[in-house]
């Protein structure tokens, strides 16, 4: 018999979940991680007293209330409500697309002439498309919201994240987008949001109570041995390495962050600020301590931490953050994933084993809902 029942490679939130709900199961595991650190990409960083994202912003959001119910149940979540801003060319606009955008936009004050704008707008978009559906991001950021949104606040921000034209993307990245003709500035439609209360390693390690760890132990280095340990495995890396890379490697974007420490206690007044004209290199600057810091308390904590965001492609020895789900990646995954699903003692999980675009709940969502925990 095997010392372990489960050997769980990678202790993102993935890994962390199922080593929870196993262990509570009554099996033996062990998780291990290549990294210094436990929790995958959200992981933070204490300085200054400040939780830093360290491998970039994370906002929990969901409409699952068994999920939310699950995460506060091992560390309670705060109110964050995610309000990013717009600067472009050194205007401010409220995101998501709102009576608040229309009106820095344009000055319409009702949602009745907000719409009547918005119908101006697109009016040249829908000419063009004569009744097809829309084939890339730029038509269909055109047929939602017209050509002075698409301008100021899609094209240029898209561009350098994804390294790629409009024209070139799909069209479903920019309808995860809400477009409201009300004055809200809540990002997402989720009934819940928020940041674990002492941020998201308190999350990980009230996951990991009770279960064997193991950083700075990449499984590819010893894979044998690893995997003689244990009945079965969990592996959430990248599928591709699992194979050797033996169809080429699946590609991916990455972040590089700049970050730096100011001796004020405010920096920009919101936790994420995005720089959407294309002439600005960065994305996006996140200034950490406003996640879990509000009113007074800011001010009480006299330095701040921020990042900015650039946006790359992912080469070998980079970190992998988001697959490039178009059709090349996705028929070199399905390769992939067609010597996977033959596999009988080892479960493929997360977003770089199922090389799929995943935010948090669904995540740990879908381990709730593996039949064999
Ligand atoms: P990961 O967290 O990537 O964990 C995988 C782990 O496996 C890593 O720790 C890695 O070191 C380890 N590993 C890989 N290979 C090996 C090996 N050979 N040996 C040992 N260990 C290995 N979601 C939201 O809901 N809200 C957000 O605001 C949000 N913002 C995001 C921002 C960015 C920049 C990114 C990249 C993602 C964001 N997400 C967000 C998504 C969120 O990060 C993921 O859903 C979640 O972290 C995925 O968990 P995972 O366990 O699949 O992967
Ligand atoms: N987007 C944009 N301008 C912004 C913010 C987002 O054009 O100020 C677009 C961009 O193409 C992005 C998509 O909307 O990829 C989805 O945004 P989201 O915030 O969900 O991006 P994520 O970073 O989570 O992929």
């Amino acid at each position: 018999m095997r010392f372990y029942d489960w050997l769980i490679v990678g202790s993102g939130l993935f890994g962390a979940t199922f080593a929870h709900l196993a262990k509570k199961a009554g099996k033996r595991c062990l998780i291990i991680d290549k990294r210094p650190h436990l929790g995958g990409n959200v992981y933070c960083e204490s300085i200054e007293g400040i939780n830093v994202h360290k491998y970039g912003a994370h906002i929990f959001h969901t409409s699952n209330k068994e999920v939310w119910d699950f995460v506060n149940s091992i560390v309670p979540f705060n109110r964050y409500t995610n309000c990013p801003v717009a600067n472009y060319k050194g205007k401010l606009y409220n995101l998501p697309f709102n009576m608040n955008t229309f009106y820095q936009m344009w000055g319409v004050t009702t949602p009745e002439a907000a719409k009547a704008k918005i119908e101006e707008q697109r009016a040249e978009a829908v000419m063009a498309l004569q009744g097809r559906e829309p084939a890339n991001l730029e038509e269909q950021a055109l047929i939602l919201v017209g050509r002075d949104i698409y301008e100021a606040l899609i094209k240029g921000y898209t561009e350098k994240q994804w390294g790629r034209s409009c024209t070139e993307l799909p069209a479903f990245i920019i309808r995860r987008l809400p477009l409201r003709f009300v004055f809200d500035n809540n990002y997402f439609n989720d009934a819940y949001q928020g940041v674990p209360i002492g941020g998201y390693n308190k999350l990980i390690e009230g996951l990991l109570k009770g279960v064997e760890t193991r950083i700075n132990c990449d499984f590819f280095a010893n894979r044998a041995e690893l995997s003689a340990l244990a009945e079965k495995i969990v592996y959430t890396g990248q599928i591709d390495e699992y194979y050797d890379l033996c169809f080429g490697h699946l590609d991916y974007r990455t972040v590089s962050f700049e970050q730096k420490t100011f001796d004020i206690p405010n920096y920009q007044g919101n936790a994420v600020v995005n720089y959407t004209e294309r002439e600005i290199p960065y994305t996006r600057i996140i200034e950490h301590k406003h996640f879990e810091m509000f009113g007074q308390e800011v001010y009480d904590c006299p330095k701040t931490v921020v990042s900015r965001e650039y946006s790359t492609e992912w080469q070998h020895g980079m970190e992998p953050y988001y697959p490039v789900n178009d059709d090349k990646n996705n028929k070199l995954y399905l390769k992939y994933k067609a010597l996977a699903d033959k596999e009988e003692n080892v479960i493929f999980g997360g977003r770089l084993a199922e090389y799929k675009y995943y935010d948090m709940a669904p995540i740990i969502e879908r381990v709730m809902q593996m039949e064999i925990l």
